[in-house]
């Protein structure tokens, strides 16, 4: 069987761990076989969406997680939870049509509301808050760029602002940049805690949820799927496939369609009281427009929580401590002086593909799969598997706001490893050949 990634089965332990809600520790399958109307692979926040949805209009549910609840990226991302999906919007029309462009971009800005929703509504503790989130820009096209998307917004009377030079450097703590913008629409969560809410509420409202309980095997008889674990097997009229980057052979070449890669993530110790008042100091969470993402954010105990680069394939390695420093106090110069005390750092695979965009995929009778989060998925993957629990309940897939489409294999997968690894040292040498520019440009009154 095709493992592609070789992360440890116990549950990572992440800044979220320490407040993460406590873990469910669920018995794996049953022996015997089991029966339900749905059949879910994958316990992060896609797979739980959809259990806990379908449970709660009606159908039985089985969901088989392979590690732990949020074991996967659900529980290692920086809990951005961004309103759109990763495309401009007139990208989308041009992708999708107008009426179901509409419909995504439409649905995909309800996201944070939706995950807010879920939030109050099953009292999951997990730091929820409408932080606002700000996208900082380190070329003029970056800036002409979100000065599109800003004023598309605007238009339709949505709480977004650019920033120019001056007041970016007031919010972000920092002068680094050109400008930015500012989505109040954005929020930051605790991921993993609010994977294990999600998961908790789908146990209130009826499913039943196996963890340690790796799908082995598919088959499909009489009209039904059959899905084999160690253990046990569960029949069901409808299959799920959620497994997103850690998608293995289960379903013969699903994993085909993506490349995953390894991002890491790291937080500080708290920062000196005298600085930590001037990072972020309005609580909002911020990336910027550079190829190699730096998602920043401040946790209320003064701990900076940013992404970082390092061995993008294979075993886990240490971050690469350097040059992901190096932009924190570029950034924030006023932490050029003083020591970073790292507290945690760790890493988790996304689901990269051709078109930077998640894909549901109808694989046969009532089979589906959803990947391709593309780093994006917070909010995402919970209107997914609300859509696939839609389904489950007798809505037809066309009427997904995500259009299906047939799984498309990516030709060069044998040689994504060399080639996304050179694509990265090629988008450092562009970050510093646009950084440079950047330089020249800050020398320029503001
Ligand atoms: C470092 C990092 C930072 C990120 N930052 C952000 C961010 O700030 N904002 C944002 O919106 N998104 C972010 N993302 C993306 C986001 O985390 C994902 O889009 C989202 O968590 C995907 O959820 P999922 O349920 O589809 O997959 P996952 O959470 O990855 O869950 C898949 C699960 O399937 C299980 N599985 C696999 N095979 C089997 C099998 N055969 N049987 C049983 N179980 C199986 C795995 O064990 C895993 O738990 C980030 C991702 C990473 C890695």
């Amino acid at each position: 069987m095709h493992h592609p990634l070789n992360d440890a089965p116990e549950a990572p332990r992440t800044a979220f761990t320490a407040r993460g809600g406590e873990p469910l520790n669920l018995e794996p399958l049953g022996s015997g076989s089991n029966t339900a109307d749905v059949v879910i692979v994958g316990g992060g926040i896609g797979g739980c969406s959809a259990a806990l949805h379908a449970a709660e209009g009606g159908a039985s549910v089985v969901l088989l997680e392979a590690n732990t609840i949020g074991w996967g990226a659900s529980g290692r991302n920086a809990g951005h939870v961004a309103p759109a999906t990763k495309h401009d919007p007139d990208e989308i029309i041009a992708r999708y049509g107008t009426e179901a462009g509409q419909r995504l971009i439409d649905a995909a800005e309800q996201g944070p509301v939706l995950v807010g929703d879920l939030v109050k509504r099953h009292g999951i503790d997990c730091d929820y808050s409408f932080s606002g989130i700000i996208a900082a820009s380190h070329t003029v096209a970056a800036l002409r760029a979100a000065e599109k998307r800003v004023n598309y917004w605007q238009a339709r009377g949505r709480p977004v602002e650019m920033l120019d030079r001056r007041k970016a450097a007031e919010m972000i703590g920092g002068d680094y940049y050109l400008g930015a913008w500012l989505d109040r629409r954005g929020a930051r969560i605790n991921a993993l805690a609010y994977t294990r809410g999600l998961a908790r509420a789908a146990l209130r409202a009826g499913a039943r949820l196996h963890e340690r309980s790796r799908a082995t095997r598919l088959s499909r008889d009489n009209g039904k799927w059959t899905v084999q674990t160690a253990t046990g097997s569960v029949q069901a009229d409808k299959l799920f496939l959620c497994t997103n980057a850690y998608t293995d052979d289960l379903w013969p070449g699903l994993h085909r369609g993506i490349v995953p890669v390894r991002a890491y993530q790291i937080t500080s110790k708290p920062l000196r009281e005298d600085v930590r008042g001037t990072v972020l100091p309005g609580g909002q969470v911020m990336t910027d427009s550079r190829r190699l993402l730096s998602g920043v954010s401040l946790y209320p105990d003064g701990r900076l929580h940013f992404g970082g680069r390092g061995p993008a394939f294979g075993p886990e390695g240490e971050p690469h401590w350097g040059p992901t420093l190096g932009r924190i106090r570029q950034i924030f110069p006023q932490l050029a002086g003083i020591e970073i005390a790292i507290d945690c750092w760790w890493s988790g695979h996304m689901a990269m593909n051709n078109g930077n965009s998640w894909h549901i995929h109808e694989l046969g009778p009532g089979a589906l799969a959803m990947l391709g989060c593309n780093g994006r998925g917070v909010a995402l993957a919970t209107i997914y598997g609300r859509e696939f629990a839609r389904y489950a309940l007798g809505a037809p897939a066309r009427d997904f706001v995500l259009p299906p489409s047939a799984p498309k294999r990516i030709w060069l997968k044998p040689f994504a490893q060399p080639l996304v690894s050179a694509l990265i040292r090629y988008y450092a040498i562009r970050d510093g050949i646009e950084t440079r520019k950047l330089d020249k440009h800050r020398s320029q009154p503001a």
